[in-house]
């Protein structure tokens, strides 16, 4: 076929580019090659990742470019990217405040710089900038403490004034008149947005292509542990599958799997939604957030505006969520950006997400021998998509954690060394 003798990856995939575009066109887009396989799952792997999400497939992804395990399964009760990564509102930054924190962060965020070519799937990563508003004289004065902190870690993050603010986002309402006024904030320039599932879709095809088993319609319903507790298996909807190294990243359904597993994990499950507007032309070319009325907003390529909030106050694993958080997202929007209120709501939709007590996530070992967990990135982890994985593969190839992903290990929650990102992390994702 036409494609033969055209540069190829270890599964003899097509690499994606300008030509091939070109080529195939010549046959009405017919004859392009299927991104990933979907084989039927082997008796036993190396390695088992449970949760086709952007963690899990990313995880995949480094066990094998990284680490050199490529006989592993990712195992998706649904299909890839259809949890948390196809349903957030995309947001990138590093600017958390604690040192631990801003490692990981970082690290994700020097990762999604050359993420694009690495993987050779365009992720529309797009370094547009992320503005958190402030709103009273004492959020302005608490971000300029946090943006020092910031600084410190060698992360890019500037304080704005309102006039600065408005010289970015046009559309904003400053007049000083209205509930909540804009005295302020800062920026991330550095930070911005993906296309969500582009990512699953890009580590996907990219970890097919080192040997990585994706299969869908795999639903985790149990583990296997051998005399000593150590992990030998699990129990599948689609049949038992052995290893002896299996690390869950299942985002809201965390707590499901540790219970199964036999531990607890500290870990509340809530639902938490976004919502598009129809599609209109360029209005917004930043993210705009606002922790005091619980909105932001960014413009997607399309054109719709995308509005995320905050979470549902109750626990649930239903992927939607309740109106009254709709109304109050719709009159926050209407109040600081006017131009928005004749426009209609194209679509609404929930995610589960999991949170942690520090509002930080867990990348650990757990009480089964060869059982890892990744997981608690609660309303803010797509962010971190790539660093969380890479840390994670490690954590799964090596058995002990590297620098950055120690102080997420559960033990923190025994010992007391928690960290604090409910500032960083509450609504502001
Ligand atoms: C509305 C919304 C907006 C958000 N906005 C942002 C944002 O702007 N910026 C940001 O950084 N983060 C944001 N987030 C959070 C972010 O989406 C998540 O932290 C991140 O996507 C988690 O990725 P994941 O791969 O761990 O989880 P997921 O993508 O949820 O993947 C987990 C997978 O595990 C699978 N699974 C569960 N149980 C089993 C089982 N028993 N067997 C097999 N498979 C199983 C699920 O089907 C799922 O596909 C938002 C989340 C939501 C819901």
């Amino acid at each position: 076929m036409a494609e033969a003798g055209r540069r190829r990856g270890p599964t003899g995939k097509p690499r994606y580019s300008i030509f091939a575009l070109a080529r195939n066109a010549l046959s009405y887009h017919e004859n392009w090659q299927a991104a990933w396989r979907s084989p039927e799952p082997k008796p036993s792997y190396d390695a088992i990742v449970v949760g086709g999400g952007g963690h899990g497939l990313a995880t995949a992804y480094y066990l094998a470019s990284v680490h050199g395990i490529r006989n592993v399964a990712v195992l998706e009760k649904g299909w890839i990217g259809g949890g948390n990564t196809g349903r957030n509102t995309t947001i990138i930054r590093s600017n958390y405040l604690w040192d631990e924190s801003a490692a990981i962060y970082e690290h994700a965020l020097k990762l999604w710089e050359g993420l694009t070519q690495e993987l050779n799937f365009n992720l529309m990563f797009s370094q547009r900038g992320v503005i958190t508003l402030a709103h009273s004289e004492h959020e302005l004065k608490e971000m300029r403490r946090r943006v020092e902190a910031i600084r410190l870690n060698g992360i890019d993050t500037e304080v704005l004034d309102t006039a600065g603010v408005k010289k970015l986002v046009p559309i904003i309402n400053t007049d000083q008149s209205i509930r909540y006024p804009v005295m302020g904030g800062f920026v991330q320039r550095r930070g911005g947005t993906a296309r969500h599932d582009a990512v699953a879709w890009g580590y996907a095809r990219a970890a097919d292509d080192l040997g990585v088993d994706i299969i869908q319609g795999c639903e985790v319903t149990g583990f296997l542990k051998d005399g000593q507790g150590h992990i030998e298996g699990v129990e599948t909807t689609r049949g038992t599958i052995r290893s002896k190294r299996i690390g869950c990243v299942a985002a809201g359904h965390s707590a499901v799997l540790a219970a199964m597993a036999g531990f607890k994990l500290p870990i509340q499950a809530r639902p938490l939604q976004a919502l598009v507007s129809e599609p209109i032309k360029p209005v917004i070319d930043t993210v705009v957030m606002s922790n005091a009325v619980h909105m932001y907003v960014s413009q997607s390529d399309k054109g719709e505006l995308v509005l995320g909030a905050g979470t549902d106050s109750y626990n649930s694993y239903a992927q939607r969520g309740s109106l009254n958080i709709i109304e109050h997202q719709l009159a926050a929007a209407c109040e600081l950006y006017p131009i928005v209120s004749r426009l209609r709501v194209l679509r609404t939709w929930g995610g589960i997400v999991d949170t942690c007590p520090d509002a930080s996530p867990i990348i650990s070992t757990t009480p089964v021998d060869g059982l890892f967990f990744n997981c608690g990135w609660g309303t803010g982890g797509f962010k971190a998509t790539p660093g969380s994985g890479h840390v994670f593969a490690d954590l799964m190839a090596k058995g002990r954690p590297n620098a950055i992903a120690a102080p997420f290990s559960l033990e923190r929650f025994s010992g007391g060394y928690l960290i604090d990102e409910h500032g960083a992390a509450g609504v502001a994702h």
